[in-house]
């Protein structure tokens, strides 16, 4: 189950497919079938400011779906693990695994379904409260080789950990760590601050490329991830190594993809065109500490 969970592009889809929908839509009623859905305020008080609100807009900030509301609340919404918002029009019945139906008028449905129970929502006044210790959003223009470069200086932790790190960076997640990496020929293990100022311009690009064409594909859906209309995304099969067990050769050199672990976090890597040892040339002044082994 770990880290096939929506990232960037998953939400991004979501955001994207649902807002033609529920723009100017009012909310005329909650059910909730599974109450740990709420994590705040309290479930009554839930109902209650929600109820009547009218949806206003709708963002992302990395997993995060921000929804606007008429009052200066938000409703923030992370789908976690195994979350999807699901449209439903009309009497169409909830899917299997829906924990929390939000009413619109027009009748209109939006179904949480989720079969893990992870996923959260909150209703907050303030949406820094709870995503203002995100990182850049990377493909946001604040987003450029400079800033990954200021971010990375000093940090010790295998490049993998920092880019699914939400703090260091926003919306990326095991999947396109591993394809952004991959696309940069970048090792997994390699510690953030000996990454050269060309491996840094190849990662910047790599991680815009990778998340943009995953969008375009409308997110991967590899478990659980469906598009607000019920239908799978088809990112994964553009994946170049991630999710690759089995046997599966590199698509540029045909090696056998490694999986390791970095962080508790299953890693598939190619071991010949993600070496682990850096490139002498453009390397910063770095600790001089070789890197680690991968632990298998
Ligand atoms: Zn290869």
């Amino acid at each position: 189950m770990k880290g096939k969970v929506p990232e960037l592009p998953e939400v991004e889809t979501i955001k994207n497919e649902l807002l033609p929908h529920i723009v100017g839509r009012q909310v005329t009623g909650v059910t909730l079938f599974w109450e740990g859905i709420v994590h705040q305020p309290s479930v009554k008080e839930f109902y209650s400011r929600l109820t009547g609100q009218r949806l206003t807009g709708l963002t992302r900030r990395g997993k995060y779906l921000i929804f606007s509301l008429t009052s200066s609340e938000v409703l923030i919404i992370h789908l976690r693990m195994t979350g999807s918002l699901l449209i439903g029009q009309g009497s169409s019945e909830p899917p299997k695994y829906t924990r929390a139906i939000i009413h619109l008028d027009k009748d209109i449905n939006i179904f949480f379904r989720d079969p893990r129970k992870f996923g959260v929502m909150r209703l907050v006044e303030n949406a820094d409260s709870i995503v203002g210790k995100l990182g850049p959003e990377p493909l946001g223009a604040g987003f450029t080789p400079q800033i990954l470069a200021q971010r990375l200086a000093n940090r010790t932790a295998p490049i993998k950990a920092l880019l699914s790190d939400q703090t260091f960076i926003a919306g990326i997640g095991n999947m396109y760590a591993d394809e952004a990496l991959f696309a940069a020929r970048i090792h997994p293990v390699r510690p953030g601050r000996s990454l050269s100022s060309a491996e840094i311009e190849r990662l910047h690009r790599a991680i815009q490329r990778v998340l943009w064409s995953a969008i375009g594909n409308k997110g991967a859906s590899v478990e659980n991830y469906f598009r607000p209309d019920g239908t799978p995304g088809t990112a994964h099969f553009q994946f170049q190594v991630a999710h690759r067990l089995g046997g599966k050769l590199c698509p540029v050199c045909g090696t056998p993809i490694e999986r390791i672990t970095v962080r508790n976090r299953g890693t598939y890597f190619c071991p010949h065109c993600q070496p682990q040892n850096q490139p002498i040339k453009n390397s910063p002044p770095s600790s001089g500490q070789p890197t680690q082994a991968p632990t298998l």
